[in-house]
């Protein structure tokens, strides 16, 4: 068997927030699902960018916070199957406090998504011959989870940088940076802002 192919890497994001197309050949997955009301914006960005939204196998939200998977079930409704971690499941309904009148938000319905353990997430991504895992992550929020390619990078949604926690444990954020360090991950593509390097080794942490 051939080995698999160096995924590629494009972005079709709007409004400040990244919406990532992973692909191995023809096959596709997509991180980050648009925001609530505006999958046509993802539509034409994917079009503009030369990505057949049909090759799309899998939308993946890295946490179901309305920036990330506002447009979830608009893009389920054009064919786009959701792919939901089980530490996402509970999260999916909780997204409806965040919406305001106008966002003309689609309700996520739950009972016809794709829902694997992460365990299993390595082997449905080689069926996509794409070599890599989904991990929990959480720290920036509970159902956080991150795409991890086995080239190196890291799709990590909003999970909040070490130097610049806050309101977050910090002791659960340096676990999730710590798992993806395990494994290799060097660069990391973030919801928001440019890729970066991530150190291999984690700050000394300040303070009490
Ligand atoms: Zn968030």
């Amino acid at each position: 068997m051939a080995a698999p192919a160096i995924p590629t890497i494009v972005n079709v994001g709007y409004r400040s927030t990244n919406f990532w197309v992973v692909s191995a050949g023809t096959n596709r997955i997509l991180v980050d699902l648009g925001w609530p009301g505006k999958a046509g914006a993802l539509f034409a960005n994917l079009e503009r960018m030369g990505v057949p939204r049909a090759e799309i196998r899998y939308g993946l939200a890295t946490h179901y916070h309305i920036d990330h998977a506002g447009a979830a079930q608009d893009l389920k409704l054009q064919g786009i199957p959701l792919l939901v971690m089980e530490e996402q499941v509970h999260a999916i309904p909780l997204m409806t406090q965040w919406i305001k009148p106008g966002d003309a938000y689609t309700a996520v319905t739950t009972h016809d998504n794709v829902v694997v353990p992460t365990s299993e997430s390595r082997a449905l991504l080689a069926g996509l011959g794409i070599a890599g895992e989904i991990l929990h992550t959480p720290g920036h929020s509970d159902d956080s989870v991150s795409l991890l390619l086995d080239i190196g990078c890291a799709f990590t949604g909003d999970l909040t940088r070490e130097a610049m926690v806050s309101a977050e444990d910090p002791a659960v954020v340096a676990r999730s940076w710590n798992l993806l360090r395990d494994r290799g991950v060097t660069t990391i593509y973030p919801g928001h802002g440019a890729p970066y390097y991530l150190d291999p080794s984690p700050p000394l942490l300040q303070g009490p």
